[in-house]
């Protein structure tokens, strides 16, 4: 009953807050998670939603070249970034609502951007079994979730919960050639110390070598069959968007599988948005 997880996390964190007062995770004013002030401020930080796929190197492109489009709710930075990472890493789960809040805007953004009405599945970025273990819940999914038993995703968009990473045996024995490549070692030692301690760390690498690191850390969490019948359209959820090449390993094992990905949607992107003068005349952006 995962809903009910969704339901007495909070509260519990809600009963804990009252034993043991907090304090605002920005500015350390004490009695709660996120002060006014600073609530404030990551609304007004996430209240125009934009396009974030222009700075994004490891993206998919589509066979015209046209790179995925992805809807970012703010920058990562200051009040958002910090909230994201007190919610993720230091079970913050009273957090959620606020950033729940900020990613339906993104969602309503990139849902009103699309030329038909059809129904868009919500596939969230999937945690790690370990990252799953230590927080107790998936970021991600759990935001979705919220949003959907809070009847504020736009009509016909539902959360599936379509991925997962693969167990680290699996990644092991199908780890893809490129990674084995000698004139990669750098990448391999990398690679395989992120195989070994289980995380998908992506620090220091650069594009090419983040998609590589990533390829094969992910698979559908059913099997379902292919053929046209099947096709479905999904939007994949992330929480912050930096080269994109893990959106990208989930846009190929969905794209394999039958799903028509239109785009991405993140609560955060490490890039602000592009000026118009810096806008190229065609290609990203
Ligand atoms: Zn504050």
């Amino acid at each position: 009953m995962p809903w009910l997880l969704d339901v007495a996390v909070p509260a519990f964190s809600q009963f804990w807050a009252l034993l043991f007062p907090t304090e605002c995770v920005c500015c350390q004013l004490p009695d709660a998670s996120l002060c006014r002030r600073c609530r404030q401020r990551l609304r007004r930080s996430t209240v125009r939603p934009y396009r974030a796929e222009y700075a994004a190197g490891s993206l998919p492109e589509d066979s015209a070249g046209r790179v995925l489009p992805v809807v970012a709710a703010g920058v990562y930075r200051r009040e958002l970034s910090l909230s994201l990472l007190a919610y993720k890493n230091r079970g913050h789960t009273d957090l959620g609502r606020t950033l729940a809040a900020a990613l339906a805007g993104a969602v309503h953004h990139a849902v009103d951007g699309l030329a038909d009405g059809a129904p868009v599945q919500l596939v969230p970025m999937p945690s790690t079994a370990a990252a799953r273990r230590r927080r107790g819940y998936e970021p991600v999914q759990a935001l979705l979730r919220q949003l959907h038993r809070r009847k504020m995703l736009p009509p016909g968009c539902n959360p599936a919960a379509a991925l997962r990473v693969r167990p680290l045996w699996v990644r092991i024995l199908f780890r893809p050639v490129g990674a084995l490549d000698p004139s990669r070692r750098q990448l391999t030692r990398q690679a395989t110390g992120h195989l070994l301690t289980g995380k998908a760390g992506q620090k220091g690498l650069g594009a090419s070598a983040r998609r590589t690191n990533v390829r094969g850390t992910m698979g559908l969490r059913h099997r379902r069959p292919r053929g046209g019948r099947d096709v479905r359209q999904c939007l994949i959820v992330d929480d912050v968007l930096t080269t994109g090449a893990t959106i990208a390993e989930a846009h190929r094992v969905l794209d394999s599988s039958g799903f028509k990905v239109l785009g991405a949607v993140v609560l955060a992107a490490t890039s602000p948005p592009q000026t118009d003068e810096a806008k190229p005349a065609g290609g990203r952006g």
